[in-house]
C-alpha cells in the first residue's frame, strides 16, 4: 500500500512537472497561471510523498509542513488561475481579495509558529505495512487551515458556477469542464477527511485536477464549441448557402438557402431545380463559377451574386461544393443611386457635364458615318433673371428648358447640363432642323403665375466632321466662343463656329490687348454730337468715343464697344471719356462756351466701378459745375436690380448732376418703370423714329412718351433726328431736345467748337 502510493505520487509529480514545462511554452495567455498552479500543486504532493516514505517523526513532520503550506500556496494559485481563466478583473472594492490573501498568509504563519506553540498539529505513530507511519493529530490551527482552504475552494467553485450560468450556452463548456475537475478534487479530499485513512490519497485528486486544468486550459480545442459557433454563424448568415456533394446532390442548406430554394430543412431534393428556375443555368459541377443575376424589372429589380467554391478534405481531395447566393439589391441600388447622382444634374435630371462629355466622346468615336453638331445652349443674362425674378423662377426656367430639350431633341441626340445656365447637345447634322429651332427661340417665354417672361437663349454650334478628333471640351468651348458674338438684341439666336468667327475672336483679343496703349497714345478720342433745343439753339453735346487705330484706321464704337462690354474693359474706356469730357468742360468755361456734355455709362461699369464716386471725384478735381456734365444711363440698367440703380440715380441727382435715360423704349417694361424713375431727361430711342415713318402707331407711342414725361416733369429728347420733317413733327409733339444727323454727326471737339462760335455769331441752322 505505501509502496504503491509512493510510485503513484512520483508519477503524478513527474506528470505535473511535464505539464508545467508544456504550459511554460504555450502561447496562450492563460499559460502563466497554469505554470504557477501546477508548480504550486507539486508542493503538497511532494509533502505527502515525504510523509509516506519517512520512517522518523522528524521527516514526517517536515512532510506535513510541506503539505500544509503547499496547500495554502496551491489554494492561492488556484484562486489566481480562476480569476485569470474566468476573465475576472477585481477592481473596487479590493478588500475581499486582500482579506483572502491575508487569511492564506496568516495560515502559513501559524504553521511556521507550530513548533513553538503546537497549536496546529502533532503526530502519532502507527504501524502501516509493518513500518512506522506518523499520522497527524489535528488541533485548532489545523481546523482553521481546513476552514480557510475549503472556504477559498468554495469561493472558487462559486465563481465557476456563476460563469457557467451567466455565459451564452455555447461557451458554458469552457467553464463546466474545469468546474468538474475542481469538484472531483474537492470530492476526493472530502472522502479522505471523512474516512480518516492514514495515507492522504486526496493528493491524487489534486494532481488530477492540475492535469485536467492543464489539458482543458492549454491543450484542448473546444471543437464542439467551435462547431456550434460556426453552425450558428452560418445559419444566421443572410446569404443563402448550399452544400453539394461530389455527385452534385444538395445535402445541406442554411435557413435563407431553404427559403430561397423553396424547400424545408432536411428535404433538399428540389433545391437544384428550384434554383435553376429562379436564376437560370447554374454550373453545379464547376466549383469555381460565378454569375450576377437580375430578377424583375424597373424599380422592382433585385440583384443577386451567385458563386461556387470547392470544399476539400484534409488531404486536399474535393469533397463537394459550396454555392453561395448573395442578395446585393440594397448595395446595388445604393451604388446606382450614387452613380446617378454623380452623372446627372439634380435639378433637371439631365446628364452632368463630365458624363455628357464621356457619352458624346463615345458616340463620336463609334459613329464615323455622320457629321455631328455640338450645340452649346446659353441662357442670356441668367444672373439678372435670377436677381430680378428670384431663384425659384431661375430654377423654373432651367427646368422648362431641360424639358424642351428632352421633348424636342432628335431621337438619339445626347444632351446634358454643362454649367448652372448652359446646356450641351450632340445631334446629327443631317437630321438638324435649324429653322425650327430658330423659330422656337425667337419667342421663347416662360410662364410663371400667368405672367409670361421672355427669355433669350443663344446657341453656339460646332460642326464635328467624322474625322474630327478634337476633345469634346474643346468643341464645347468653340461653340461657346461662337455665342460670344451674339448679344441681347441680336435677331439671330444661333451662331456657327467657323474660321471667320475664330478670326473675329482673335481680333477681339488683339484689340483688347491694345486698349491700354490706345488710351495712353490718344488713339481714343471723344467726338461730340450736338444737341439742340426746340428753337434750334445748340445747348450741348453727347460725347461718343472714336478709335483712330494706327493699322485699321477709324473704328466705330460698334467694332469695339461690344467686345469691351463683354470683357469689362469698357470701364477703362468710360473712365477715360469722362475725364476727357471734364477737360473739355474746364476749357470751355474759360472760353465762354456755355454747353453741357452728356457722357455714356455702360451697364457694365456698375460691375467694375463705384460710378458715382468716380465721377464725383472728377468734377471736384476739375472744379466743374455738375449740371454741365450729364449722365446717360441706358434703360436696361434701370431694369436690372432696379432698387440699387435707383439709389445711384438719386445720388447723382443729389450731387447736382442731370440724369438722362438713354435708349428709352428699347426695353420692354420701360413705361412701368418710368413713374418710379427720378430722372431728368428721357432720350427716346431712335428706333421709334425710324419706325414711325412706316407705322403710325409709333407716332402715337412717341406722343404718349412725350406727354407722359411732361406730366412727370421730365424733359424729352429724341435721338436719330435725320430730317427737317422729323424735327418739325417732334417739335410739334412737344419734344424739347433733339440730336441727330440732321443737325450734325458726331464731330471732333475742334469742329464742335467752331460750330458753336459760328452759330453764336448768328448763323443758326
Ligand atoms: P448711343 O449712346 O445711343 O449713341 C448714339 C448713337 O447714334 C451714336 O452712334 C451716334 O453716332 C448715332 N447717331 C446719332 N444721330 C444719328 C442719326 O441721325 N442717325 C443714325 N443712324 N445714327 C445716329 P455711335 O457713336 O456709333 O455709338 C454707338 C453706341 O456706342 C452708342 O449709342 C453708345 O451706346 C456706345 N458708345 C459710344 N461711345 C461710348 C462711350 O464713350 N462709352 C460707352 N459706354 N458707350 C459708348
Ligand atoms: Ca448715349
Ligand atoms: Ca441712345
Amino acid at each position: 500500500m505505501r509502496l504503491g502510493a509512493t510510485y503513484v505520487f512520483i508519477v503524478f509529480i513527474i506528470l505535473l512537472f511535464v505539464s508545467v514545462i508544456a504550459s511554460r511554452f504555450s502561447h496562450k495567455p492563460i499559460g502563466r497561471s497554469v505554470v504557477f498552479l501546477n508548480l504550486a500543486l507539486m508542493i503538497p504532493v511532494v509533502g505527502n510523498l515525504i510523509i509516506i516514505i519517512s520512517r522518523t517523526q522528524n521527516y514526517s513532520t517536515l512532510g506535513y509542513y510541506t503539505y500544509f503550506i503547499g496547500m495554502d500556496i496551491s489554494v492561492f494559485a488556484l484562486f489566481r488561475f480562476t480569476l485569470d481563466y474566468c476573465n475576472i478583473n477585481l477592481k473596487n472594492p479590493r478588500w475581499p481579495e486582500f482579506t483572502l490573501y491575508a487569511l492564506i498568509a496568516g495560515d502559513v504563519i501559524q504553521f511556521i509558529l507550530n513548533p513553538f506553540f503546537h497549536q496546529a498539529f502533532s503526530t502519532e505513530m502507527l504501524m502501516v505495512d509493518k513500518s512506522a507511519y506518523y499520522r497527524i493529530i489535528p488541533f485548532l490551527g489545523q481546523t482553521c487551515h481546513r476552514i480557510i482552504c475549503y472556504g477559498i475552494f468554495f469561493v472558487i467553485l462559486t465563481i465557476f458556477i456563476y460563469k457557467w450560468i451567466k455565459v451564452p450556452k455555447i461557451y458554458s463548456e469552457k467553464y463546466s469542464i474545469i468546474m468538474i475537475a475542481i469538484l472531483v478534487a474537492g470530492g476526493v479530499e472530502a472522502y479522505y477527511i471523512l474516512s480518516r485513512k492514514p495515507i492522504d490519497i486526496a493528493m491524487i485528486g489534486l494532481a488530477i485536477m492540475g492535469l485536467l486544468v492543464y489539458y482543458f486550459a492549454i491543450v484542448y480545442r473546444p471543437v464542439r464549441l467551435l462547431d456550434r459557433m460556426l453552425a450558428s454563424v452560418v445559419s444566421d448568415m443572410p446569404e443563402a448557402l448550399y452544400f453539394f456533394d461530389k455527385s452534385g446532390q444538395c445535402i445541406w442548406a442554411n435557413g435563407p438557402g431553404c427559403f430561397m430554394g423553396g424547400v424545408k430543412e432536411g428535404e433538399y431534393d428540389n433545391v437544384k431545380d428550384n434554383l435553376q428556375a429562379l436564376f437560370g443555368e447554374i454550373e453545379f459541377s464547376n466549383p469555381e463559377w460565378s454569375n450576377n443575376v437580375e430578377i424583375g424589372e424597373g424599380d422592382d429589380t433585385r440583384y443577386y451574386n451567385l458563386d461556387t467554391r470547392p470544399v476539400t478534405d484534409t488531404n486536399d481531395n474535393l469533397s463537394g461544393m459550396l454555392l453561395n447566393i448573395h442578395d446585393s439589391t440594397e448595395s446595388q441600388r445604393e451604388f446606382m443611386k450614387q452613380m446617378y447622382n454623380s452623372t446627372h444634374d439634380s435639378l433637371t435630371g439631365l446628364y452632368a457635364r463630365e458624363y455628357l462629355n464621356e457619352c458624346i466622346d463615345k458616340r463620336l468615336k463609334s459613329d464615323k458615318k455622320h457629321t455631328h453638331l455640338i450645340l452649346y445652349v446659353n441662357i442670356s443674362n441668367f444672373n439678372i433673371i435670377n436677381d430680378v425674378f428670384g431663384n425659384q423662377f431661375g430654377d423654373l426656367t432651367l427646368k422648362t428648358i431641360a424639358e424642351n430639350i428632352k421633348k424636342n431633341a432628335q431621337k438619339n441626340a445626347i444632351y446634358g447640363k454643362i454649367s448652372t445656365h448652359t446646356f450641351g447637345l450632340l445631334v446629327r447634322k443631317d437630321l438638324f432642323d435649324e429653322g425650327r429651332l430658330e423659330e422656337a427661340l425667337s419667342n421663347f417665354t416662360i410662364k410663371d403665375n400667368n405672367l409670361e417672361h421672355h427669355i433669350v437663349i443663344h446657341i453656339g454650334i460646332y460642326e464635328a466632321a467624322p474625322d474630327d478628333e478634337s476633345d469634346v471640351d474643346l468643341m464645347f468651348e468653340s461653340a461657346r466662343l461662337a455665342t460670344s458674338k451674339l448679344n441681347e438684341d441680336s435677331v439671330e439666336h444661333i451662331v456657327y463656329y467657323d474660321d471667320m468667327l475664330r478670326d473675329e475672336i482673335v481680333y477681339d483679343q488683339l484689340i483688347s490687348n491694345q486698349l491700354q496703349d490706345a488710351i495712353k497714345e490718344k488713339q481714343m478720342r471723344p467726338y461730340l454730337q450736338p444737341i439742340v433745343n426746340n428753337d434750334g439753339t445748340l445747348v450741348g453735346a453727347e460725347a461718343l468715343v472714336r478709335w483712330i487705330h494706327p493699322d485699321d484706321g477709324y473704328l466705330s464704337p460698334a467694332a469695339f464697344i461690344p467686345v469691351f462690354e463683354k470683357n469689362g474693359l469698357i470701364a477703362e474706356v468710360d473712365k477715360y471719356m469722362w475725364r476727357c469730357a471734364c477737360e473739355i468742360l474746364t476749357d470751355w468755361a474759360s472760353r465762354g462756351i456755355d454747353a453741357f456734355i452728356s457722357v455714356n455709362i455702360s451697364p457694365k461699369d456698375f460691375y467694375f466701378l463705384d460710378v458715382v464716386k468716380e465721377i464725383r471725384f472728377l468734377v471736384e478735381e476739375f472744379k466743374i459745375d455738375p449740371v454741365k456734365l450729364r449722365i446717360e444711363i441706358t434703360e436696361s440698367v434701370m431694369m436690372s436690380d432696379s432698387d440699387d440703380r435707383l439709389k445711384i440715380v438719386d445720388e447723382f441727382r443729389k450731387l447736382g448732376f442731370i440724369v438722362e435715360i438713354d435708349d428709352f423704349g428699347s426695353g420692354y417694361s420701360s413705361f412701368n418703370l418710368l413713374k418710379d424713375m427720378p430722372v431728368d431727361v428721357l432720350k427716346i430711342d431712335m428706333m421709334f423714329l425710324k419706325d414711325s415713318e412706316k407705322n403710325p402707331r409709333s407716332n402715337t407711342i412717341i406722343q404718349n412718351i412725350i406727354n407722359m414725361s411732361e406730366d412727370l416733369g421730365i424733359v424729352s429728347l429724341t435721338e436719330g433726328v435725320e430730317t427737317f420733317e422729323q424735327y418739325q413733327k417732334l417739335a410739334g409733339m412737344g419734344c424739347k431736345l433733339f440730336q441727330g444727323y440732321y443737325f450734325s454727326k458726331p464731330v471732333p471737339v475742334e469742329d464742335f467748337e467752331k460750330d458753336w462760335f459760328r452759330r453764336r455769331a448768328g448763323n443758326e441752322v
